[in-house]
């Protein structure tokens, strides 16, 4: 595949928090990280997401006394699963791995903010509706073509992929620098492929871009 400028990759949540040694690790984000640094030279366009949230945090199994982390809780707008404390503001855990290595990323984007409400994808909250902005921006900047890495295939990879592809974009996953929480046969990754996929989206490797 021949990248231009309608093209962007989106580099989604590389932060200490999910990989190895973070509060909620994918089984492989450190590995990554040489590929997508790699493969990040060869866009023009970068967008790094930010999972990025307040004490408290609603997706927290802390905030909801007597559950505990994978337990889940029904919130407003649905089914919330609770996660360890990830990613706390203006921690070591919501800063980007140290070896990442973007300096020409365009814009971060921040998502998981609000207290009340969870974001797994980059474009919009899991309500539904609450944007972030992210559609927009791509749209203003000419994007065409949405390149998506990061952690995790299995919720926020997944995730903006499949938003991506409902807003219009032809959207690929660069399945070999995307890591996964859980990579077992039948298990949350391994659905989130498939549920991609049906959004449109197709699965490539690092290796198919020039
Ligand atoms: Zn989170």
């Amino acid at each position: 595949m021949k990248l231009d400028d309608t093209c962007v990759l989106v580099v989604v949540d590389m932060q200490n928090d999910f990989c190895e040694g973070g509060a909620l690790p994918t089984a492989d984000g450190h590995q990554v990280v040489p590929v997508i640094n790699a493969v990040g030279r060869k866009f023009h366009n970068v967008v790094l997401t930010q999972d990025w949230h307040p004490p408290g945090h609603v997706s927290f199994a802390s905030a909801h006394p007597g559950k505990n982390p994978l337990d889940s809780v029904v919130m407003p707008y649905g089914t919330q699963i609770l996660w360890p404390d990830h990613v706390v503001q203006n921690t070591w855990g919501a800063e980007f791995h140290p070896d990442l290595d973007l300096p020409h990323a365009q814009l971060i984007i921040r998502k998981g903010y609000l207290k009340e409400i969870d974001s797994y994808s980059a474009f919009c909250m899991v309500d539904g509706v609450t944007k972030t902005g992210l559609g927009s921006y791509l749209r203003e900047r000419g994007i065409e073509r949405v390149f998506v890495a990061g952690c995790a295939i299995d919720y926020c990879v997944g995730g903006l992929a499949a938003d991506a592809a409902r807003a219009g974009f032809e959207t690929f996953v660069i399945d070999d620098a995307t890591a996964s929480i859980d990579p077992a046969p039948g298990a949350s990754a391994d659905r989130a492929w498939k549920e991609i996929a049906e959004a449109g989206v197709t699965r490539i490797a690092s290796s198919d871009i020039e």
